[in-house]
């Protein structure tokens, strides 16, 4: 089980035999497995430092049509089903840089599928196409300060001025917020008291003027991900940029919650993928009182259990893969996934980093930063305990 191809993952390639392998998808997660391994792996690391992706590899991943897999072919993508994309994100998230496959999948499957979703046609045709290619970025921009996993509470307003929107207020924790190129951005289109119900979507340019970036948050981990404040005031833009109907936004949100939390899940289980493949390789190779570490039963079992649990989780990924693929109601299984997974990485990281004795605290190291980048998973995109309530709403 020794990593062979530079992401610490024990496992590539899996699930033979498994009811959702065909050969696309085999060859879809050899591909990513083989990208990852090329192209980012070596050069990540110097992504941490400078606080982002460069846009050459977005533009890249566009070319290999991995920016639109589940986009319609009429705007350039693949029209995939949620288990081959799943698939494509799990492998992606096998690389040891989160920060890499956050800025993906923020674009791939947080950000852009509201467009997909919501947009009219000239809206399509206006930004798919540059979306595809990785010629235009996309972020959604939901959290404020004083509103995160209570949606319903944003403040941002959007006021209709003739055939304008004036937008006033401000967004906390946007992924890609600094380098994106497009926002699809969450206001108030009727007052505090409406909720849920008085929440509309905007497309916002970057440049628009009135618009801008505030803060450059400094993470813990998903360091090469860039995260911002940003700032409308009196931003200007035509009411033609509303996205879907007015005061529908909420439920816009909702309707793409699932597809977000499968993308976390398969961040966490890559995550913990490639740290059960390095811990499994130092500690085989690890000597220690007469043996090598893997000598010693404690650490054996540990790593057997949490190998068990990790596949667990991949199944019950993709098992709700398959029901949204179905078109089946999933918001119980996608909430208890997304908890689940959150926590899971947390669990294989801290055990993998433990084993890895002092190395495994010196900064940079593989299996420190997928410590660092674990943390997140429990937090972004819905905390645990907030899918917990969804789900336990629904036992
Ligand atoms: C790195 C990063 C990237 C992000 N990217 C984006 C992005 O691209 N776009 C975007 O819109 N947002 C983004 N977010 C925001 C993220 O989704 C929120 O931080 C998250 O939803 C939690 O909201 P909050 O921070 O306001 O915490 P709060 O809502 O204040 O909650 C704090 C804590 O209280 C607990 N808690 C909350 N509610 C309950 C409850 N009902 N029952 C029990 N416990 C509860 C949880 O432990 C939670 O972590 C990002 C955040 C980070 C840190």
């Amino acid at each position: 089980m020794a990593p062979e191809d530079g992401t610490g993952n024990a496992d590539a390639g899996a699930l033979p035999g498994s009811i959702y392998d065909t050969a696309e998808r085999t060859l879809l997660r050899e591909q990513v497995q083989r990208f990852v391994a090329r192209e980012i792996e070596p050069r990540a690391d110097a992504w941490e430092r400078q606080g982002s992706v460069p846009r050459e590899v977005l533009r890249r991943m566009g070319e290999l049509g991995w920016l639109g897999l589940m986009t319609p072919e009429a705007f350039g993508g693949a029209d995939v089903d949620a288990v081959t994309n799943y698939v494509y994100a799990e492998a992606l998230s096998q690389s040891t840089h989160g920060g890499f496959v956050v800025t993906v999948l923020v674009h791939t499957d947080m950000a852009s599928p509201h467009l997909v979703h919501a947009g009219t046609d000239e809206q399509k045709r206006r930004w798919l196409p540059g979306v595809v290619r990785g010629e235009v970025l996309t972020a959604v921009a939901v959290t404020e300060a004083d509103a995160g996993s209570d949606v319903a509470r944003i403040r941002t307003s959007a006021k209709r001025d003739g055939d304008s929107f004036v937008l006033d207020g401000s967004k906390m924790f946007i992924t890609n917020g600094v380098n994106a190129d497009l926002f699809f951005v969450a206001a108030r289109t009727a007052p505090l008291e409406a909720g849920a119900r008085g929440i509309s979507m905007f497309c916002v340019e970057r440049g628009t003027p009135g618009f801008r970036v505030g803060q450059v948050l400094d993470k813990s981990g998903w360091r090469s991900s860039d995260t911002a404040e940003l700032v409308f005031d009196g931003c200007r833009i035509p009411a033609s940029q509303m996205l879907g109907a007015e005061n529908q936004g909420f439920f816009a949100l909702m309707k793409n919650f699932q597809r977000e939390r499968l993308a976390l899940a398969a961040m966490a289980i890559g995550n913990a993928q490639s740290a059960l493949g390095l811990a499994l390789a130092h500690v085989k190779g690890r000597s220690a009182f007469g043996g090598v570490l893997w000598d010693r039963q404690a650490i054996r079992q540990q790593l057997a259990s949490l190998h068990a649990r990790t596949e667990a989780a991949r199944s019950f990924a993709l098992h709700c893969a398959w029901l949204s693929a179905q078109g089946r109601e999933c918001v119980r299984e996608m909430s208890e996934l997304k908890a689940l997974c959150g926590e899971l990485a947390n669990d294989v990281a801290y055990a993998c980093q433990q084993f890895h004795g002092g190395m495994g605290y010196i900064r940079d190291t593989a299996i420190e930063r997928l410590w660092r980048d674990a943390r997140i998973l429990a937090i972004g995109g819905g905390a645990t305990e907030v899918m917990l309530e969804e789900a336990a709403k629904r036992l």
